[in-house]
């Protein structure tokens, strides 16, 4: 019997770990070791992840296309406010990942910060969600993945051309 053998607390510690996966050994890394030294090196550029401009940083904002690109957006009064706007701008207007995940967080944190107003995002948000799922049925008929940023409406370059 281990439970007599050992004290209660080391068990209780054991059984949490292996429930929740402590000390199993990590996947290996997916990534070459070169893009990891490219990513995380001295010389590595911080770029704008809504249009991929190189940003010097130290602005807050993309200067051009105007996203929320500053290390601490999201923690400063204020400023935060211009990172939420993205992520509900994103809701209603591009094409988002369908799932009850996602559609559950934007309904969930829409309710905190528009209040009786969400019922109106709610509604834009289902139009798009609906114009989303059209455009995964295209896909699918073509035979594509899809471009998550091309189909948005957005005005973001080619692939090709973002250099
Ligand atoms: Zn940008």
């Amino acid at each position: 019997m281990e439970w007599t053998e050992r004290p209660l607390g080391e068990i209780i510690i054991h059984e949490l770990k292996r429930m929740v996966g402590w000390g199993k050994p990590l996947p290996p890394d997916p990534w070459p070791e070169e893009l990891s030294k490219a990513v995380y090196g001295p010389d590595a550029r911080y770029v704008c992840h809504h249009c991929f401009t190189p940003q010097d940083g130290c602005g807050w904002f993309c200067p051009e296309c105007g996203a929320a690109t500053g290390p601490y957006n999201n923690w400063t009064a204020y400023i935060y406010i211009f990172s939420t706007g993205e992520i509900y701008r994103a809701g209603t207007s591009a094409r988002i990942r369908l799932s009850p995940f996602v559609t559950g967080t934007y309904i969930f944190m829409s309710i905190f910060d528009y209040g009786i107003f969400a019922p109106v995002y709610w509604f834009r948000l289902h139009r798009n969600l609906k114009r989303c799922q059209q455009l995964d049925l295209l896909d699918e008929d073509d035979g594509t993945d899809g471009d998550a940023t091309a189909e948005s409406g957005e005005d973001v370059p080619p692939p090709a051309s973002r250099q």
